[in-house]
């Protein structure tokens, strides 16, 4: 009987490594785990709902200086109440801790690698590498439904948009392409990013998206508040909580997410803002030397919508300028 009885507990306890929470309750906790032979504490919340229900993993601060997702993730995790939740969900605001204490902008300070290009990760690589595999094993997987919280970084402009990827599973990118939608941002772009969360997520069988909002440093109300929105339709859609389906939103599919980049490092003078239509073959910027020679002119490389701009005037040679979607 004690076996029967031990099997039933432990498929109602909701756990990730040392932190678990039983049918009903929130557990807020800091999981630490070794990162290069040092300790690494990841914060996070478990939420065991006591209805039954899909398990729900929401990450922010992959990329630590995004803050509207970060701010959106914390008031999520402070927020849900077990008592009204179907289902589990697991809550971790900010992955890249050392690069929030730096204010580091692209990069994991431990290895100078952008994290949101080594997931799956792997236990036996550089810094980024054993974080995204400690987090994808222990968490991601245990995803029914998996969001991502990203936007501009510290030197970027974006309009808000959620990114799906097409893994060739149609049951799975269906399913993406639901959250998407459901998220309610109008603009919606299909990406295949290696190494990006929500395409390894989306590799290994879970429907997943990226949603982008904010930027630049600054967490305003409003794009905050498109993230957690976004969370909160999801939810309901979902019926992990309770209220209406949420209304159908107005979308734009964009199905190529086209990035420009710097040749030269100097100064970049973008000419279009986040937001715009241009056209292809349209100058959408100069990077410029010292004495404002034209090294390279940004032309547009299609008919789109620009999604971000990087605002630095400063430029490094293979730097990100802005992206279009078309
Ligand atoms: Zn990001």
């Amino acid at each position: 009987m004690e076996d029967i009885e031990t099997t039933r507990m432990s498929k109602n306890v909701l756990s990730v490594g040392t932190l678990s929470a039983s049918h009903g309750q929130k557990q807020y906790g800091v999981n630490e785990f070794l990162v290069e032979r040092q300790p690494y504490r990841l914060p996070m919340w478990l939420i065991n709902g006591v209805g039954e229900g899909p398990t729900l993993v929401v990450t922010a601060g992959v990329h630590a200086a995004e803050y509207a997702s970060i701010a959106a993730a914390l008031e999520l995790g402070r927020s849900l109440d077990p008592g009204s939740f179907s289902g589990r969900a697991i809550v971790v605001p900010i992955v890249d801790m050392p690069a929030f204490s730096a204010r580091s902008i692209y990069v994991c300070p431990l290895d100078g690698k952008n994290p949101n290009r080594v997931f799956p990760g792997n236990p036996f690589g550089s810094a980024s590498e054993q974080i995204a595999d400690w987090l994808f094993r222990n968490v991601i997987s245990q995803a029914n439904y998996y969001v991502d919280l990203h936007g501009g970084d510290l030197i970027e402009a974006l309009v808000p948009f959620t990114i799906f990827f097409r893994s060739g599973d149609k049951r799975v990118d269906d399913a993406s392409l639901e959250m998407a939608k459901v998220f309610g941002i109008h603009f919606l772009v299909c990406s295949e990013t290696p190494g990006s969360t929500f395409c390894a997520a989306s590799v290994a069988g879970i429907p997943s998206i990226l949603a982008e909002a904010g930027g630049q440093g600054i967490w305003t109300a409003e794009d905050v508040c498109c993230h957690t929105n976004g969370l909160n339709r999801l939810m309901r859609h979902l019926k992990m909580t309770p209220g209406n389906a949420p209304e159908t939103v107005p979308f734009a599919l964009l199905e190529r997410f086209l990035w420009l980049r710097s040749e030269h490092e100097g100064f970049w003078y973008p000419a279009i803002a986040v937001n715009d239509r241009v056209k292809a073959g349209q100058s959408l910027g100069f990077i410029k030397d010292c004495e404002g020679h034209v090294l390279q002119t940004a032309i547009s490389p299609a008919d789109g919508i620009v999604l971000f701009i990087v605002s630095s005037l400063a430029i490094n040679q293979t730097d990100p300028l802005l992206a279009v979607g078309a």
